[in-house]
């Protein structure tokens, strides 16, 4: 059974008189635990698919699937709901609080979403924190890491809250070659050690190499 199912999804971006059609028709499916990533040019519809697979947006027509639910009718408090209890993001720009520490930042969701009592969630950040091999950094701020390991930290958070998928809209748009890929490759060794289905989108040909499926967007179809 598919974790993500999308049959026939259209979004079209209405601003004033112009209608942009940012995806046409797009069919495809995606297992769970796979490592998937969205590839095309700027503007090609990457963000756009994301967005909707993340749900943090509706498409305008068709029907998407994630987890068996359909998420494309849900309103806005359901979204928000899902999104706790199934996703997890991972961003560009890291989005790190600068005035929390790396083991803060990556208790936030536990408190904010899962209400984990503190000493099962000390345990949870700890083990998570081992995983993606930063646990001797746990008490620096952002200010203090690397790009690579401020990345390395929100992958962490990301994974805490055992999400079956985590999205990624050019998680290594901010990151030198090396780090760019040590960070995809980081998130690949997660998806074998936690099963956790991975979608992440970039335009640099070298990240692309490190994903197992490809899916390429031109103007917002499926090439
Ligand atoms: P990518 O991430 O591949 O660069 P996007 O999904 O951001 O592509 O954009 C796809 C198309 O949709 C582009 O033509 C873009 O200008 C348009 N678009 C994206 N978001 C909006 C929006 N909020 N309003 C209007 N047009 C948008
Ligand atoms: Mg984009």
């Amino acid at each position: 059974m598919a974790l993500v199912q999308i049959e026939n999804v259209s979004k079209i971006y209405q601003t004033g008189e112009v209608e942009v059609a940012a995806l046409s028709d797009i069919n495809l499916s995606i297992e769970k635990s796979s490592f998937v990533s969205f590839v095309g040019p700027s503007g090609s519809g990457k963000t756009t698919m994301l967005n909707l697979i993340g749900c943090l947006d509706m498409p305008t027509q068709g029907k998407i699937l994630v987890d068996d639910r359909q998420v494309g009718n849900f309103n806005r408090q359901e979204r928000a709901v899902f999104r706790g209890d199934v996703i997890g993001f991972i961003f560009q720009s890291f989005n790190l609080f600068p005035v929390l520490t790396a083991f803060e930042n990556i208790e936030y969701p536990l408190v904010m979403i899962k209400n984990e009592p503190e000493n099962k969630r000390k345990e949870m950040i700890l083990n998570v924190l081992d995983s993606v091999d930063m646990l001797n950094q746990k008490d620096k701020f952002p200010d203090q890491l690397s790009g690579g390991q401020k990345q390395r930290i929100a992958v962490a958070r990301a994974l805490v809250t055992q999400p079956k998928l985590v999205m990624a809209d050019e998680p290594t748009a901010n990151l030198d070659k090396a780090s760019s890929i040590n960070v995809i490759r980081l998130m690949r060794d997660m998806k074998d050690k936690f099963g956790t289905t991975f979608i992440f989108s970039t335009h640099d040909p070298r990240i692309m190499e490190e994903a197992e499926i490809i899916h390429t967007l031109v103007d917002g179809k499926l090439a």
